[in-house]
């Protein structure tokens, strides 16, 4: 079973997903994987120091986008499809979806492009289950002024509207995959948010 968490940026994916792993231990029978990109991989890890290096400043936007994709690959082939092999629970903190929104949205090269490009890298694979953290631009935005100045710092240099296209693509995203994708009111508190996406999780996969 696959399971992604997506969100913009202050959504509280890591917050969350630290709260509710062990509750999805206690639900599921199989053993139960928490990973992200990177995720341990060292070619990915490398990968990821290119995309991450702030003296690249000329980084194109499809250059980014393919090397997000390079990263995703080999993360996948050694982390992701293993466990699922061996029939485990594999919880993503971002996958596909990122991409689409921040590359294909955000930076303006194009959903439906970077979509098709990701297929190439994964194969095809999508996740069984993708929870949608779901808050307004503002409301991420402050939350990582407020908690995390030095990130704030650097996404500070991407203007508000790079954010707002960012969330209009994971809007798009979640009209085209109904099914898939499914949205949580992240503006609530911790404790909250973590009971729904556990409530939507064993409403949806059971164990
Ligand atoms: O929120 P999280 O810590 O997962 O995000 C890391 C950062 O990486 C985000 O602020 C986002 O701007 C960036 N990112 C991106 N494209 C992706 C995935 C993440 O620009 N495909
Ligand atoms: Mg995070």
């Amino acid at each position: 079973t696959f399971i992604t968490v997506e969100g913009p940026d202050g959504a509280g994916k890591t917050s969350v997903l630290t709260q509710l792993l062990p509750q999805l231990k206690q639900h599921f029978n199989q053993p139960v994987i928490l990973t992200r990109e990177p995720g341990g991989a060292k070619i990915s890890e490398k990968i990821r120091d290119v995309i991450l290096n702030p003296e690249f400043t000329e980084m194109d936007a499809r250059t980014e986008a393919l090397l997000y994709a390079a990263s995703r690959r080999q993360h996948l082939v050694e982390v992701i499809l293993p466990a699922l092999a061996r029939d485990e629970v594999v919880v993503c903190d971002r996958f596909v979806d990122s991409s689409v929104a921040y590359q294909g949205g955000g930076r303006q090269i194009g959903e439906e492009a970077v979509l098709a490009m990701n297929q190439f890298a994964t194969g095809g694979l999508n996740p069984d289950l993708t929870l949608y953290l779901d808050v307004p631009v503002e409301v991420g935005l402050a939350r990582i002024r407020q908690h995390r100045q030095n990130q704030f710092d650097r996404l500070d240099q991407e203007t508000v509207e790079f954010h707002q296209r960012v969330s209009a693509a994971y809007q798009r995203l979640l009209a085209a995959n109904p099914e898939r994708i499914i949205a949580i009111d992240a503006t609530r508190e911790l404790a909250e948010v973590t009971a729904e996406c556990l409530a939507v999780l064993k409403a949806k996969l059971p164990a």
